[in-house]
C-alpha cells in the first residue's frame, strides 16, 4: 500500500503524541515528537548557561547551534524512540516543567528553527511518517496527505499534563501548569517564525470531552478516508 505523510499539529499538551504514537504503530510508521527536538536544544541551552529566568543569550546559542546533535533511538520495552542528545538519552530531563518554562523562546529563533525543520524533513522524505509539532502541516510537510490539529481548553490540558508530571512524581502545582500552557499557548502562537496556526487542509479535533478510545476511532477513520481518496 502508498505510504503517506501524516501531520499531527496543535496545542500543547493536547495528546498529540499519544495519538501519533498509536496511530504509528498501528500503520507500521515511523512516528517522530518534534517538540522532542525543540526540548533537546533547550536542555543544551539550558547546559551551556544561555538561559535562566532572567537572561536569554540567543547570540551564544546560535553560535553553538553546530554542537547540537539530535537523535532518536527505538527502545523495545517503550515501545518508542526515546531521544538523545549528543549521544546521552535525555527523554526524562527534557518532560521537566523548567524545560517547558523555556522551550517556546528558544523554538522561536530562526536558526533553531531551520536547523531542526531540514532534519525532520529529512527523517520524513520516504514519507511512512506521523509527525507531531507546531509546524508540521503548514511548515515540514505542507504537502501531507493527511493534517490534523488538535485543541482542547486550557484547563483540561492543564490538568491532563499536571497528573502525568505528579505521577512521575514530579513536585508541581496546578496553576504553576496552566501558567506554563498558556504561556507557550501565546507565545507559540505569536512569534514570527513558523507561528503555531491550522493548516487550511488541515481537520480539527477538540478533544476536550473526547475519551481517548473515541479519538483514536475518529482519526482512524481520516485514515482510511485518506487512503481511499488516493485510489
Ligand atoms: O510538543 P511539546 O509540547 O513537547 O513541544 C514543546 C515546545 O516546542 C512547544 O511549546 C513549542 O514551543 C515548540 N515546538 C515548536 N514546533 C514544533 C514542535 C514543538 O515550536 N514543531
Amino acid at each position: 500500500m502508498q505510504k503517506i505523510t501524516i501531520a499531527i499539529d496543535g496545542f500543547s499538551s493536547t495528546g498529540k503524541s499519544t495519538v501519533a504514537k498509536q496511530l504509528a504503530k498501528q500503520l507500521g510508521y515511523i512516528y517522530v515528537d518534534t517538540g522532542a527536538m525543540y526540548r533537546a536544544v533547550t536542555l543544551f541551552t539550558m547546559q551551556h548557561g544561555f538561559i535562566d529566568n532572567a537572561h536569554f543569550d540567543v547570540n551564544g546559542l546560535v553560535g553553538k547551534l553546530g554542537e547540537v546533535h539530535i537523535s532518536f533511538k527505538f527502545n523495545a520495552t517503550l515501545g518508542f524512540a526515546e531521544v538523545y542528545l549528543n549521544g546521552e538519552n535525555v527523554e526524562k530531563q527534557i518532560r521537566t516543567l523548567e524545560v517547558s518554562n523555556y522551550v517556546s523562546k528558544v523554538a522561536a529563533i530562526p536558526e533553531v528553527r531551520y536547523q531542526l525543520v531540514k532534519q525532520q524533513q529529512q527523517m520524513g522524505k520516504d514519507k511512512g511518517v506521523v509527525m507531531d509539532g507546531r509546524d508540521i502541516g503548514t511548515v515540514v510537510f505542507p504537502n501531507a496527505e493527511l493534517k490534523i490539529f488538535m485543541t482542547a481548553s486550557a484547563e483540561k490540558r492543564a490538568k491532563r499534563r499536571y497528573d502525568e508530571l505528579t505521577e512521575r512524581g514530579d513536585a508541581v502545582n496546578y496553576e504553576d501548569v496552566l501558567k506554563n500552557i498558556q504561556e507557550r499557548d501565546y507565545i507559540d502562537s505569536h512569534r514570527a517564525d513558523s507561528p503555531l496556526v491550522q493548516a487550511d487542509d488541515a481537520i480539527a479535533i477538540d478533544n476536550s470531552d473526547l475519551t481517548p478510545e473515541v479519538q483514536f476511532e475518529k482519526i482512524l477513520q481520516l485514515v482510511e478516508k485518506t487512503f481511499e481518496d488516493l485510489e
